[in-house]
């Protein structure tokens, strides 16, 4: 990957930079800077003025420099003349501890410390939606159940397909493409990474898809349940831990249980351990709770967990264990931050890992039907507080995930459900009038 940003610009005819950085939100917010201009930027950075960042910074602040990260540079496919480029927020030198991929970029280096590599692939839902974001985009994919429906990814396919090209394009390996199961649904999946290069090519993925949706006259979106009876959008995480040479996936034993090793198991440990704490991070609106905690669909089921609970191939939990060698976190939203959401990932994983984290029982049932019958499962959080809560308690994951950045997060989060519960709904207005 190039180092010299200028000489990218000229051998691939690129015109201008996106320097990026994600906020506290999962938010992209970029300085789009000429080529000519690049050489400076690359080592000084783009400047942000601070309280403008959501990172939890105030006026007062000196101004956030943006650095790229030069090995992150990807050139727009459907806009050549302009490449992205991943950012590292600073301020007079210093890291600025809060900003996620800050974050993450620590837990990788403390899950080096341990030996341990970690890979991930994501599997981000969304729906197509009609510009103005009110309704689903086509008026014919109505039938209820959906999942799979050949006729309506056709009528989807020049969006579907042209984003596809893209990732083919860009090397990272698309190997399918999906209508999910709620009308208007999609889902694209492409080939497992290094945990940095899959939260970079996890955010380009999300600018990349709202970009061709709105050069097609629609509207993408990666909300978690954008409508009321219909399954919401997740955002799996496939997780698998390797040696530092990235060849032997620590993760696989065939000889043990699902085919998982000991320190699978302890990585998983700390998952299950800390589940309600991620939560906070891993779905992080107050939206995200009406996917985990809704009623079952048309289809019979919400593919979403609710409660703490994993097994083998079975998706009807937290935790699935689909082959040997890895498994699959299915409680992110489409709206987890791309590098928090890997961040916190690592932290319960690493801490599980040392405290050698027992992952509990397995269940091998159907949770949707069945889970009345398991006592004593942990409930996952029932509304963002709750998740928040459980993340103030954590004292384990909070401290892993840094002081700053938990103390920013909770300020920034907080004041979110705040202005949420002061919004006076029609709900009050039809069950409370006649009290
Ligand atoms: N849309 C489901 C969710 O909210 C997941 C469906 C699937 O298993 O792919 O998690
Ligand atoms: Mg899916
Ligand atoms: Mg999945």
């Amino acid at each position: 990957m190039p180092k010299d940003l200028a000489k990218f610009a000229k051998d691939n005819g690129v015109k201008y930079f996106m320097i990026s950085y994600t906020d506290l939100f999962g938010g992209q917010r970029a300085k789009l800077v000429p080529a000519e201009a690049i050489a400076d930027m690359t080592e000084d950075g783009a400047g942000f003025a601070g309280f403008a960042t959501w990172l939890d910074l105030t006026p007062a602040h000196p101004d956030l420099m943006a650095v790229p990260d030069t090995d992150s540079v990807i050139q727009l496919p459907w806009k050549p003349e302009v490449a992205w480029v991943a950012a590292t927020a600073t301020m007079e030198g210093e890291l600025v501890r809060q900003a996620p991929r800050n974050v993450l970029k620590n837990l990788i280096d403390e899950a080096a410390k341990e030996g341990l590599r970690v890979k991930t692939g994501v599997e981000p839902e969304f729906f197509l939606l009609s510009a103005d974001g009110s309704k689903i985009s086509d008026e014919y994919d109505t039938a209820e159940k959906p999942c799979y429906d050949q006729q309506a990814i056709m009528r989807r396919y020049d969006v579907i397909a042209e984003i596809c090209d893209h990732m083919l394009a860009l090397g990272w390996k698309p190997y399918q493409n999906d209508h999910e199961d709620a009308n208007g649904q999609f889902e694209m999946n492409w080939e497992y990474d290094d945990v940095m290069a899959t939260a970079d090519k996890h955010s380009f993925f999300k600018f990349m898809v709202k970009s061709v949706a709105e050069k097609h006259g629609l509207r993408a979106t990666f909300m978690p349940k954008p409508f009321k009876g219909l399954t919401g959008s997740g955002c799996h995480a496939h997780i698998s831990v390797w040696d530092m040479d990235g060849k032997t996936n620590a993760f696989a034993d065939k000889g043990a249980e699902l085919g998982l090793s000991e320190r699978g198991r302890h990585f998983l440990g700390g998952i299950m351990k800390h589940a309600s704490a991620l939560a906070a991070i891993t779905n992080p609106t107050v939206n995200s709770y009406k996917r985990i905690n809704a009623p079952r669909t048309s289809s019979g089921a919400t593919w979403a967990p609710n409660t703490v609970t994993w097994t083998g191939n079975n998706r009807t939990h937290m935790v699935r264990v689909p082959g040997p060698g890895r498994f699959e976190l299915r409680l992110p939203d489409g709206a987890a931050n791309p590098y928090l959401l890997q961040a916190v990932i690592i932290a319960a994983g690493l801490d599980g890992v040392r405290s050698k984290a027992d992952p509990g029982r397995r269940y091998d049932i159907d949770m949707y039907a069945e889970g009345h019958k398991v006592k004593g499962a942990p409930k996952l959080p029932l509304n963002l507080l709750d998740a928040l809560r459980e993340y103030d308690k954590d004292k384990t994951l909070k401290a892993m995930m840094g002081e700053e950045f938990s103390n920013a997060y909770m300020k920034l989060k907080h004041r979110e459900w705040n202005s949420f519960v002061s919004h006076f709904s029609h709900w009050e207005h039809e069950n409370t009038l006649d009290v």
